[in-house]
């Protein structure tokens, strides 16, 4: 029997930010406890990496520019490499549509887009174009977040542990741990550990694939990345001498099976790629992979304390947007463990108080 000040159950980009910003506000005692045999080998490395602000939750928008403020002026010693590869980021919509979640008025045009890639289509849309955005180093993030951390691999929690309505620690097969506070933090199987929480699993992981184009002659790796939104959503960026390429699907899935390709994935990749890159309607994947982005009901994420169990906490259901998103991720929760409040803009919108009445998805 092993006892930390805090456990942390899931090594991804929400559990490795929270033990970062923990440990920067002096939480020295912390065990990760991961079940795979290495950190971050779920949703945060199949990701597409791209690093946007603009995000439809004003809540998320404004996490999402903290996140890149601090990865573009990260130290030396968070980081040794750039975090951010600011290649730019166009964003569209359809003219007049209901992208009126933007942060200001269109300032860029389809013929700035063609003049990057001449195969995008020639229709008459609305296009934002963001100079300082671009793609993450999610790999080099992860790490940066971990460095210095204790991540117990091959190790699955089963259950937590509690005393009355405190939690106090978690159990992964026969081995009790116990902590003085414990985070949430395990993406897409975040229900499976709902029991005798405040929560009734609310979480919804959805799959969405990816893939990656052999090589383009007219592609270089520093194209901007152009991601289109609305009905047709789609997005692509240079990767590997092609084109990384989503056809955004989204689907609700059982977790175990979030990183099985639907084989039906290939017609959409190329419907989606000749409506909006039409020059390049035969392309082909040469590689094809899926992964998980989980949902609360309204979207935003949760983070915060338990409802009804103290010294739990979650970091978790972060969308399509948890590694732009991780740093202020990390702060805000370690905030509400180490100050028992948050100050920040968006706590109340995140809190995990919000969901306590949604009611549990059967199917999942
Ligand atoms: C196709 C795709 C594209 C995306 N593109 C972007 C993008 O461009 N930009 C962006 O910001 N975000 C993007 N995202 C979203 C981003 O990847 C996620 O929001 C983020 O990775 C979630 O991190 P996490 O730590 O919550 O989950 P994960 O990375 O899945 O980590 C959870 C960890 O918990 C572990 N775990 C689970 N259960 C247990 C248990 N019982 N015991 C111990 N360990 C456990 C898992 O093994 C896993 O390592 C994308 C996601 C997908 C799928």
């Amino acid at each position: 029997m092993s006892s930390h000040q805090v456990i942390i159950i899931g090594a991804g980009i929400a559990g490795a930010a929270t033990a970062w910003s923990l440990k920067q506000a002096g939480v020295d005692d912390i065990l990760i406890i991961e079940q795979e045999a290495h950190a971050g080998l779920h949703s945060s490395s199949r990701n597409a990496a791209i690093l946007r602000t603009a995000i439809e939750q004003p809540a998320l928008t404004q996490l999402a520019i903290e996140s890149a403020d601090f990865y573009r002026n990260a130290t030396s010693s968070f980081s040794a490499q750039p975090l951010i590869d600011e290649v730019g980021l166009f964003i569209t919509a359809e003219k007049d549509s209901s992208a009126q979640w933007m942060p200001s008025s269109p300032n860029s045009s389809v013929s700035e887009i063609r003049a990057h890639y001449p195969d995008f289509t020639d229709q008459d849309i609305d296009v934002w174009h963001f100079a300082n955005e671009g793609t993450l180093d999610i790999h080099g993030l992860l790490q940066s977040f971990l460095q210095g951390q204790t991540v117990r691999n091959n190790c699955k929690v089963d259950e937590l542990l509690f005393n009355n309505d405190i939690a106090t620690g978690v159990r992964c097969g026969d081995e009790e741990i116990y902590a003085q506070q414990v985070v949430i933090a395990n993406g897409g199987w975040a229900n499976h550990l709902c029991s005798r929480t405040g929560l009734n699993q609310p979480f919804r992981p959805h799959r969405r694939h990816l893939m990656v184009s052999g090589p383009l002659t007219q592609i270089v790796h520093d194209l901007p990345v152009v991601w289109s939104t609305g009905s047709n959503e789609f997005y692509f960026r240079p990767e590997s001498g092609g084109l990384l390429i989503s056809a955004c699907d989204h689907e609700l899935v059982d977790p175990h099976y979030g990183e099985n390709i639907d084989p039906k994935i290939i017609e959409l990749f190329a419907k989606k790629t000749e409506y909006w890159l039409p020059g390049l309607s035969d392309i082909q994947p040469k590689h094809l992979w899926s992964g998980l982005r989980t949902f609360s009901p309204d979207n935003n994420f949760v983070v915060g304390p338990d409802p009804s169990i103290n010294n739990l906490y979650w970091a978790a259901g972060l969308a399509g947007h948890g590694m732009t998103c991780a740093y202020a991720v990390g702060q805000m929760l370690s905030a509400w463990m180490c100050d028992k409040k948050c100050t920040h803009p968006s706590a109340n919108d995140l809190l995990p108080q919000r969901l306590v009445d949604i009611p549990r998805l059967a199917s999942i």
